[in-house]
């Protein structure tokens, strides 16, 4: 029996296991078996909205066993090492060997130079990620409230480096939640202190997608009283306050959330697999990585020619074709070549905000809204998880969630010292 064995459970290793147990079930000669270090799928592009609690976890992940065929192995396993040439992955204690493996252990954050920052920011990777900056924005107004005016300022600026999808989707949601479930409550001192900065080394937000979507984000957070968008900067110094920026300015900031990129799994170095100047396993069109006959890559970490910008797209679409070459492979059938599919682009600002881009018609706007969110739903895979969103969408819109929770809020001592703007609080 021959084994084939994927690592990563993400949108590619789901997506090319599916098709692998579809075939199997004609195929009873495969035994197949799925590695991760997660117990759970996570349903990344809504991370922001579980740092709003405009959605919870439950929404958005899945535990594995519940989507798998009982026929497939389950290994929950941090892989430590690939040792290519005795086919097999290494772990902290016994090896997983294979007969073909399909890598796509996806990406992990970027700190680019910075690495010594890694515990003076917050990062939107993972499902701890967006509960943590969940409850740290809940701490920080608490806290805020708390505090008089003149000792405030640091805690209430939030700085965003990278203004790609990540950076502003995470910015405009928390700021949504704010709006809604803390500034109409707080004083208005506080809410008029509290700054919101995107920061970018380009010269504008969201290069990499379409330009209607790029100025319909930037028009409406600049547009938003508290939001400053920072093009041709970079956040050069990181201390527990402060940010310095690459204009020399320094200002008083406690949160700052790296946004800045992503990078293939550090797994891939010291693999032996040929990389490209990225670090993603150059593959052939196929996906099969180049002089590795039993290796098959998916996903972030791919990069087959004319590769795509690594999204879930593409990775959902890499999936089934590296599947597909596995089975063509054992049984001597041609490969498929994998040609990327651009399905449209969709940005979400929060609050019934979202401009999308599908078969090259730009839309924004309520309609846009609607859309993106059955997208969403529809993507999710399991018709329960497809409920629970829907549900959680449909009580947050009817306001019986409460996003953000401030309990017990000392707000009537607080010193109003300044008439409420009601043109800083968006209704
Ligand atoms: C906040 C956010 C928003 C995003 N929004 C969008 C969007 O709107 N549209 C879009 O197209 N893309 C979006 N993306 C990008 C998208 O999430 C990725 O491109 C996609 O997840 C890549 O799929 P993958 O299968 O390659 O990797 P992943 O989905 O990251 O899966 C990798 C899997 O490998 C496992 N793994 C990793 N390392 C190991 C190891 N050493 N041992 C064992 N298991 C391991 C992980 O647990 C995981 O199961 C977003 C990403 C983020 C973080």
């Amino acid at each position: 029996m021959r084994h084939i064995v994927i690592l990563g459970a993400g949108f590619a290793g789901l997506s090319a296991l599916h098709t692998l147990e579809q075939a199997t079930l004609t195929r009873r000669k495969l035994k197949i078996t799925l590695v991760s270090n997660s117990t759970h799928f996570l349903f990344t592009p809504l991370l922001p909205n579980v740092a709003n609690s405009e959605l919870s976890l439950k929404s958005i992940t899945f535990p594995l066993k519940d989507h798998i065929d009982p026929s497939t192995e389950l290994i929950i396993e941090q892989i430590t090492g690939l040792d290519l040439k005795h086919n097999q992955l290494l772990t902290s204690s016994q090896p997983i060997p294979y007969d073909y493996l399909l890598l796509a252990p996806g990406s992990e954050t970027d700190w680019k130079d910075h690495e010594h920052w890694k515990d003076l920011c917050y990062t939107c990777k993972s499902a701890e990620d967006a509960v943590l900056i969940r409850e740290h924005i809940e701490h920080t107004f608490a806290k805020a409230a708390q505090l008089p005016k003149n000792e405030r300022q640091s805690l209430l600026t939030f700085a965003f480096a990278g203004a790609g999808p990540t950076g502003v989707e995470l910015l405009a949601e928390i700021y949504a939640g704010l709006a809604r479930d803390v500034f109409s409550k707080a004083s208005p001192d506080l809410v008029q202190q509290t700054r919101f900065l995107l920061i970018d080394p380009q010269d504008q937000i969201l290069t990499n997608l379409p330009t209607e979507l790029q100025k319909f984000a930037h028009d409406h957070l600049s547009n938003t009283p508290g939001i400053s968008i920072l093009t041709n900067t970079s956040v050069t110094e990181r201390t527990e306050h402060e940010i310095t920026l690459s204009s020399g300015e320094t200002i008083l900031c406690d949160h700052l959330f790296w946004c800045a990129g992503v990078k293939p799994s550090s797994l891939l170095q010291n693999s032996n697999l040929e990389l490209d100047a990225s670090g993603r396993v150059m593959t052939d069109s196929t996906l099969q990585a180049l002089g590795c006959e039993n290796v098959f890559v998916a996903g972030d970490c791919a990069a087959p020619p004319e590769a795509p910008a690594p999204n879930a797209q593409a990775a959902k679409q890499q999936g089934p074709v590296a599947a597909q070459n596995i089975i063509a492979a054992l049984s001597g059938r041609a490969p498929k070549t994998f040609s990327f599919q651009h399905l449209g682009d969709m940005l979400t600002l929060g609050r019934g905000r979202a401009a999308i881009k599908v078969m090259g018609v730009p839309l924004q706007g309520r309609v846009a809204y609607a859309m993106y969110r059955a997208a969403y739903a529809s993507l999710m895979p399991g018709a329960m998880n497809k409920m629970h969103i829907l549900t959680e969408w449909f009580e947050h819109d009817l306001a019986t969630a409460r996003i953000m929770s401030l309990p017990n809020l000392p707000m009537a001592n607080l010193p109003t010292t300044e008439p409420a703007d009601k043109d800083t609080v968006e209704e």
